[in-house]
């Protein structure tokens, strides 16, 4: 079968090689859409630790083509989404319930061959079937919604309370779907681009502020009615935003880091403003038990406002150029679909 490896420094090929065997726990998956995330961009930089050379591909939709002796909760046909993270289970994060914490980890796509391939192979217990949907760019979708959902987990901004988000990435956008179906509100969202403050208001922001033009902290400070935002998502990862959300919140507010800054970034806060306002700021990482969750929920929501650039595996150079440049909203890979 085709795969599309990273061999390290910076290369990533289509090989062939080996259709995977199916052990008794295991389903075989045809994958059918495989997005393209920051992460893989930072894998093939050589920012990302993984473990060359390894089949790339972790937000998996596709069907399932075959089933070890054992496997009980899926059957061949059922689309599935892939969970992609094996958690080591003795760790003290694993025996504390903070999987997502797990040192020892392991992950399709990453450290494990994933599904940028005709074929993947992974045990049940992260084979999500997805309900409501045969559609397989929303199964592939699962993945960064069960993140998305873990971020709100951990932010529970109030239904009725008035929220911000900075950034409106393919993860910016489903978080602020999120927030709509909360009864969050009113949402603003903050974004540069204007495709993206379109895409803002497609799918639920009741105000969209352009970053680059004057005075937005004060334009923040009026759209929330003059008091600050309780509760803001930075969905960039970048210092400059942090530094800008931390003034726009309220007393007593909380602010989600979702979004992935460089690790030598480096931002300039005020401990007496975190401490005087009684301000909360919260890190999230992964999807631990919220897989289940998401692929309930992806059928229900306005994915199609996405713009999408899907690429056979022979294009992954420049599906990945499209992702660095921002040129759709979300790009996928189509293992099935030939070069
Ligand atoms: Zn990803
Ligand atoms: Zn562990």
């Amino acid at each position: 079968m085709r795969a599309a490896r990273y061999l390290g420094d910076r290369r990533v090929t289509v090989q062939d090689v080996p259709i995977p065997s199916v052990g008794p726990t295991d389903v075989l998956l045809a994958p059918e859409f495989v997005g393209v995330c920051g992460t893989d961009a930072h894998i093939v930089d050589g920012e990302y630790r993984s473990a060359p050379p390894v089949t790339l591909g972790h937000e998996i939709g596709g069907r399932v083509v075959e089933i070890g002796s054992a496997v009980r909760t899926v059957r061949v046909g059922d689309l599935v989404s892939v969970e992609p993270h094996y958690y080591c289970g003795v760790c003290v994060h694993c025996q504390s319930g903070r999987v997502n914490m797990c040192p020892d980890r392991r992950a399709p796509g990453v450290h494990l061959d994933g599904g940028m391939a005709e074929f993947l192979a992974v045990d049940e217990t992260i084979a999500y079937p997805v309900p409501g949907t045969q559609d397989a760019r929303r199964a592939a979708l699962t993945e960064p919604l069960a993140c998305a959902v873990h971020g709100m987990d951990r932010l529970a901004p109030a239904s009725g309370s008035a929220l911000v988000v900075f950034g409106v990435g393919p993860v910016g956008a489903l978080l602020l779907m999120l927030a709509r179906r909360a009864g969050v509100g009113p949402v603003v969202a903050v974004e540069g681009r204007s495709g993206r403050r379109d895409l803002a208001q497609r799918v639920g922001a009741d105000i969209v502020l352009d970053p680059t033009e004057d005075g937005l902290v004060d334009r923040l400070l009026e759209a929330s009615g003059g008091i600050g935002f309780p509760s803001a998502i930075d969905a960039v990862g970048s210092a400059a935003v942090l530094e800008t959300a931390i003034p726009a919140l309220s007393r007593g507010g909380r602010l989600l880091v979702f979004g992935v800054a460089h690790p030598d970034a480096r931002a300039s806060i005020s401990p007496h403003d975190i401490y005087a306002r009684e301000l909360t700021i919260l890190g999230t990482a992964l999807n631990p038990f919220t897989h289940r969750r998401a692929a309930n929920l992806v059928h229900q929501l306005p994915l199609d406002e996405l713009t999408v650039g899907d690429f056979p595996l022979e294009r992954f150079d420049e599906a990945l150029a499209a992702q660095r440049a921002g040129t759709y909203d979300k790009v996928f890979i189509t293992p099935q679909v030939a070069r």
